[in-house]
C-alpha cells in the first residue's frame, strides 16, 4: 500500500492559485485566505519559496496550511480516502508545475512506493 510522503526540492504546492484549488473550500478561514494572498507574488509563487534551492525559507514557522500532516485532517477527501487523497493532490501539483514525466514526479512516485 502506498503512503503519502513529501519529497525534498519540490515545492509544487508552493505556487498558489486559489481558483484552481476548489478542494480547499471550507478548509481555509478568511484569515488564512488573507495570509495566502499576502504571501503570493504576482507570478503565483509563495514569496517564501526559494526557487533556486526549491525549498521553504521559513520551513520551521510555515503556516498551518503548509503542514500537510496537520492540515489534511480538515479535508473530507482525506477522511474518506486517506493517503490516496494526498498522493493525488501532490501528483496534480507536480504535474502542473513540473510535468507528468518530470524528475520531481519520478522522485515522488518512488518516495510514496517505498513506504
Ligand atoms: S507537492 Fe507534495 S511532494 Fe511536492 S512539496 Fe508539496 S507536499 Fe511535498
Ligand atoms: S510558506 Fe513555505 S511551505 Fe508554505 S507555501 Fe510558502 S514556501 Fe511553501
Amino acid at each position: 500500500m502506498k503512503s503519502w510522503s513529501c519529497i525534498e526540492n519540490c515545492g509544487a504546492c508552493c505556487r498558489f492559485d486559489l481558483a484552481e484549488r476548489d478542494n480547499l473550500e471550507g478548509a481555509l478561514s478568511h484569515k488564512d485566505i488573507d495570509l495566502i494572498n499576502s504571501m503570493t507574488k504576482k507570478d503565483g509563487w509563495c514569496k517564501y519559496f526559494d526557487k533556486s534551492k526549491r525549498n521553504c525559507m521559513i520551513y520551521e514557522s510555515r503556516p498551518h496550511f503548509c503542514r500537510v500532516n496537520e492540515f489534511s485532517t480538515s479535508f473530507k477527501g482525506y477522511l474518506k480516502n486517506g493517503d490516496k487523497f494526498l498522493i493525488d493532490c501532490c501528483k496534480q501539483h507536480i504535474s502542473s508545475i513540473y510535468g507528468s514525466k518530470s524528475k520531481q514526479m519520478k522522485a515522488f512516485k518512488t518516495a510514496v512506493s517505498k513506504k
